[in-house]
């Protein structure tokens, strides 16, 4: 896996930290990329290293367009080439308000961070991916299987009538996991939705207490809370191939909390 190249979008903080970590401890090339935070992104850098792969931090707001070709130009310039794109960095809203009440502006910061960026950061890698593809086998790597992963959210399909914004953006990732996974099936190129549960990060942090009561209280058949490094894990299964025959797959790491009990 060491010549491996993946770019993580939010890989200073949370999960997409854990997800750059695991990769770095395997040895691949990971472009951690951060909006403001950038201690946090060399300190991922510098833990990637320290466990021998290569890091390199990029700051990019996912929402503008000059800022995701510049993370792509930066990727490629040095590293040649992606072979996982991990669309996770996300925001949730500055104020959580009722569906009656809440306004355009949280509204189109939701869906140019968490929908609007994926989608077309997705779009200008893919090209690139189907460009490494088509290369000669001989200036290629001889087990290529590129592949793209969307964080999604089990607000894709759980309504939270405090956060419609959030839901609506993530339900629009689920389906732009379908469509690419449509169009790029042609090319070896595999893309699936991760829909995490409740996961303990800064983004939880004001939570905290709440879903505290509401794991203990049964929640989620498995009833903890999760950690980055679960979906860490869900990443690395895909990056290192082992899901060949699945495209369009939604992969809930969620402690269970899909299942319809009785
Ligand atoms: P987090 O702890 O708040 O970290 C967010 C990360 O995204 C940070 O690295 C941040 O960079 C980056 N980021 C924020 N806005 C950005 C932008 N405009 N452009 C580029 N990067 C940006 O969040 P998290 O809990 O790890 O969440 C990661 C993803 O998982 C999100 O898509 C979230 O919706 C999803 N998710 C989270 C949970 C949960 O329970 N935590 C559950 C389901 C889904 P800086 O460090 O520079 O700020």
């Amino acid at each position: 896996m060491a010549d491996r190249v993946a770019i993580v979008t939010g890989g200073s903080r949370g999960i997409g930290r854990g997800i750059a970590e695991a990769l770095g401890a395997l040895g691949w090339r990971v472009v951690v990329n951060y909006a403001s935070n950038s201690k946090a992104a060399a300190e991922v850098v510098e833990g990637i290293e320290k466990a021998g792969g290569k890091g390199l931090a990029v700051q990019c707001d996912i929402g503008i367009a000059a800022d995701r070709d510049r993370l792509v130009d930066e990727t490629i310039g040095h590293f040649g080439r992606v072979d996982l794109l991990v669309n996770n960095a996300g925001v949730a809203p500055s104020v959580r308000a009722d569906l009656l009440e809440a306004g355009e502006e949280s509204f189109d910061r939701l869906i140019a961070i968490n929908l609007k960026g994926p989608y077309f950061l997705t779009q200008r890698v893919a090209k690139e991916m189907v460009r490494e593809v088509n290369k000669p086998k001989s200036k290629r790597p001889a087990d290529l299987h590129p592949a793209i992963i969307t964080i999604s959210s089990i607000s894709a399909y759980t309504a939270s009538v405090n956060r419609g914004d959030y839901c609506v953006a993530k339900a629009g990732l689920a389906m732009m996991t379908k469509l690419y996974a449509a169009r790029l099936a042609e090319y070896g190129i595999n893309v699936y939705e991760i829909r995490p549960g409740v996961i303990e990060t800064d983004m939880t942090g004001p939570v905290k207490a709440k879903y505290d009561k509401m794991i203990s209280e049964g929640l989620t058949p498995i009833a903890r809370w999760g950690k980055p490094e679960d979906i860490a894990k869900a990443v690395v299964a895909v990056g290192m191939g082992l899901l060949p025959f699945s495209t369009g797959e939604v992969i809930n790491v969620d402690g269970g909390f899909h299942l319809r009990r009785l």
